[in-house]
């Protein structure tokens, strides 16, 4: 069963909602009359975000409430998750999609950003899993989405760790399909360049100069909500397993 409030309204919980993609997919959720819970650690950003998308959600009858969550604390993330399942009743999606991308060559040896990635792209994607599984186990159904990439599906030279987390993120969000019961659904969503503030996180010299042409043709993270929208609006007998968007131009 497909549980939501007979207008198809769903409880939405949307992490790293701060900025970049996850801030359009909570603020479309929000407009389409979602309750969203929206997690990252700048609440200030957050704040910033409910306060711009509230006549549209007021419009839908939907929400957008701003909590601090940081991913890769596997209790803040069991405390958010049963937060807003007291406070809304349910929780019906949760779009893991807070990530880190400090791309650099494995002879840099950054360790420290190696780490963060794995951290937060790997681990945080664990803490959402362990967090939301026993709640949608307990009411009978939900939706986990999860943010990969396309560099879940191709390693190029500096991305071997970020491409190696975002398989990791590929291969749990696709072993969570296999093994979930049919009334919990399961969607990966690969985004090819989309602009955003993921680059900013990038120290190699080498690797920022690559970046700034490679996301010369980025598309707008609204492609990817309308993308996440359109998986979370099918019957509850229709699984959306997999969606790769990317810049027409992108090879
Ligand atoms: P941004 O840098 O704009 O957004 C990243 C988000 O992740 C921020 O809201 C940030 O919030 C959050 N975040 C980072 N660390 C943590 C943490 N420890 N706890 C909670 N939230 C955290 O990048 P994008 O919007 O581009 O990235 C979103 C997702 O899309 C990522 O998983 C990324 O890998 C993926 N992606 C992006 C592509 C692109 O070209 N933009 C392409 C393919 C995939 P805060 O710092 O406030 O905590």
């Amino acid at each position: 069963m497909n549980q939501t409030d007979g207008g198809g309204r769903k409880v939405v919980l949307v992490t790293g909602a701060s900025s970049g993609i996850g801030a359009a997919i909570a603020t479309r959720l929000a407009a389409e009359g979602h309750q969203v819970v929206a997690g990252a650690r700048r609440t200030d950003r957050l704040r910033e975000l409910a306060e711009g998308s509230a006549k549209a959600a007021v419009r839908s009858g939907g929400g957008l409430h701003p909590v601090r969550l940081d991913v890769t604390d596997r209790t803040d993330f069991a405390a958010f998750a049963r937060a807003a399942r007291d406070r809304f009743g349910r929780v019906d999606a949760l779009v893991n999609n807070a990530g880190v991308m400090p791309l650099s060559r494995l002879d840099s040896l950054l360790l420290d950003e190696w780490d963060r990635m794995i951290d937060v792209n790997v681990r945080g994607l664990l803490h959402g899993i362990a967090a939301a599984l026993p709640i949608f186990t307990a009411q009978g159904s939900g939706h986990f989405v999860t943010i990969a990439s396309i560099g879940a599906h191709q390693v190029v030279p500096t991305s071997a760790v970020y491409s190696g987390t975002k398989y990791a993120a590929w291969a749990i969000t696709e072993g969570l399909r296999q093994e979930s019961d049919p009334a919990v659904r399961v969607t990966t969503v690969s985004p090819g360049v989309v602009t955003s503030e993921l680059a900013e996180s990038i120290t190699e010299p080498g690797a920022a100069e690559a970046m700034r042409s490679y996301r010369a043709h980025a598309i707008k993270p609204e492609a990817v909500a309308d993308a996440v929208s359109y998986a979370l609006a099918q019957p509850a007998e229709v699984d959306v397993n997999e969606i790769v968007v990317r810049p027409a131009r992108q090879r």
